[in-house]
């Protein structure tokens, strides 16, 4: 009789140079501290900070309706909406709770909140770098895993958590 190995754990080590897996329960609704200011009424809470890989994963959550950002994206960005809504000024959709929108390289887009969202809260993957661009696509400043990083890491320290928090997050 051949043995039923349907319900076995795979049986060999994984290989020495993998890296951690990351496990965060609860991700929404965590200590307040863990989210971190990046504007007025703007926060992102970080998930995997991937400095090998250039990317980062986040949730974003804004309490403010209007303009939140114009920035172009030379690489591609997954989203998925949580809580409220939002749309871009160059596009005619909506990305509402529960959707999924992707991003592809070469977007130049300007994230709107609507004035009758309290709060929105979007998953997003960023890859690479996002540049803040003026509507003539001049570049104003840029954002990537390791300007992120900074950001949590000096947030980390000034709540008491210490700068070192952060490493949890970056792979
Ligand atoms: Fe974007």
């Amino acid at each position: 009789m051949t043995e039923d190995t349907s319900r076995m754990p795979y049986q060999l080590p994984f290989p020495k140079d993998a890296q951690e897996e990351i496990v965060i329960p609860n991700a929404m609704n965590c200590d307040d501290r863990l989210w971190v200011p990046q504007a007025e009424n703007v926060w992102f809470r970080p998930l995997c900070l991937n400095r090998s890989q250039g990317y980062w994963m986040n949730l974003l959550k804004v309490r403010k309706a209007g303009v939140l950002s114009r920035h172009r994206h030379p690489q591609p960005v997954h989203g998925f909406v949580l809580k409220g809504r939002w749309h871009y000024l160059e596009h005619d959709w909506v990305a509402e709770e529960g959707g999924y929108v992707y991003e592809p390289p070469g977007e130049t887009h300007t994230l709107v909140v609507p004035d009758d969202v309290e709060e929105m809260v979007t998953y997003f993957q960023v890859n690479g770098v996002m540049c803040y661009v003026d509507p003539w696509g001049k570049v104003t400043g840029y954002e990537d895993v390791f300007t992120k990083i900074d950001l949590c890491r000096r947030h980390f320290e000034n709540v008491g958590l210490g700068g070192d928090y952060v490493n949890q997050f970056i792979r």
